[in-house]
């Protein structure tokens, strides 16, 4: 399957809560995250064959703080999984920001190892973002709920990350402030597809913002000028946000399909 396709897959997967055939061996990512924490199963190909999504807020700027609810969240997604797949998942990978470390880099291998889950691998998130997008050449930047991160790829090889605590609780906080609203209503606004020609001109210049971050982060390094960008996470899933990420970062952005489910996606090729 092409990168693309197989993101379309996930998504199928997991809005129909339907299981894909698996061939051989499976392998597990579970992607930790500021707003959600998501397991994907894939086979040996990397092809997706179910996935679990839960909203939650255990992690904050990609650090885990509620250790217990992130394990019973985890859990209940592999259970789930487990369920329609009628196996028993034993190991997995899981994939932090850049530059996270010590205890805190430790601390989502600890998670997935509670809820029954062995840790077999620990990778950054954008460049599990990038083995899903099949990228060897170009820059990934992941724009999650609580964290920019960026990986460049130079022929297969990774170059450079960086990462900044600047993501899509930004946007809410704005709207909330905005609206008047309490942030757990603006989380859900922002959601909505429907409503985001109208919130564009409000949440714009943190967009610029982000574009502002991933400048910043890619200064003196003229030599990856040309490279292809390809932005993922939850955030790039707003409408629009391809043409004014764009615009305030003066080369064109790619957005994948769900960008929402392209790191998780691969974290599970690490599995
Ligand atoms: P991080 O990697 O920073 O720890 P995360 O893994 O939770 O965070 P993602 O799952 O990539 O990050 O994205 C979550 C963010 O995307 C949240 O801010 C969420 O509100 C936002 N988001 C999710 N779906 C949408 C959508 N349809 N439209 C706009 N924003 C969305």
């Amino acid at each position: 399957m092409e990168a693309y396709e197989k993101i379309y897959k996930l998504h199928e997967l997991m809005e129909t809560k339907t299981v894909a055939d698996l061939p051989g061996p499976y392998k597990v990512g579970v992607d930790l995250g500021t707003a959600d924490v998501v397991l994907v199963v894939a086979d040996e190909a990397g092809n997706p064959v179910a996935g679990s999504l839960r909203w939650a807020s255990v992690v904050r700027d990609g650090l885990v703080v509620d250790f217990r609810g992130a394990m019973l969240i985890v859990e209940e997604l592999k259970a789930e999984v487990e369920a329609r797949m009628g196996i028993t998942l034993d190991k997995g990978a899981t994939a932090i920001p850049p530059g996270t470390v010590g205890r805190n880099a430790l601390a989502c291998g600890h998670v997935i190892a509670g809820a029954g889950l062995e840790p077999v691998c620990q990778v950054d998130e954008p460049v599990a973002a990038a083995r899903a997008l099949g990228i060897t050449h170009g820059i990934v930047v992941d724009i999650g709920g609580g964290t920019t991160g960026i990986a460049v790829l130079r022929n297969g090889e990774l170059v450079f990350t960086a990462d900044e605590p600047t993501g899509g609780t930004h946007v809410s906080l704005v709207l909330a402030g905005a609206y008047k609203m309490p942030f757990e209503e603006a989380e859900l606004l922002k959601r909505d597809a429907a409503q985001h020609r109208r919130i564009m001109p409000v949440i714009l210049p943190v967009i610029e913002k982000m574009a502002a971050v991933v400048t910043a982060m890619l200064a003196g390094q003229e030599e990856y000028h040309d490279y292809p960008v390809y932005v993922v996470g939850g955030t790039a899933c707003l409408q629009g946000f391809e043409t004014e990420f764009s615009k305030a970062f003066g080369r064109k952005v790619h957005v994948p399909p769900h960008p929402l489910l392209v790191t998780p996606l691969g974290i599970a090729m690490f599995g």
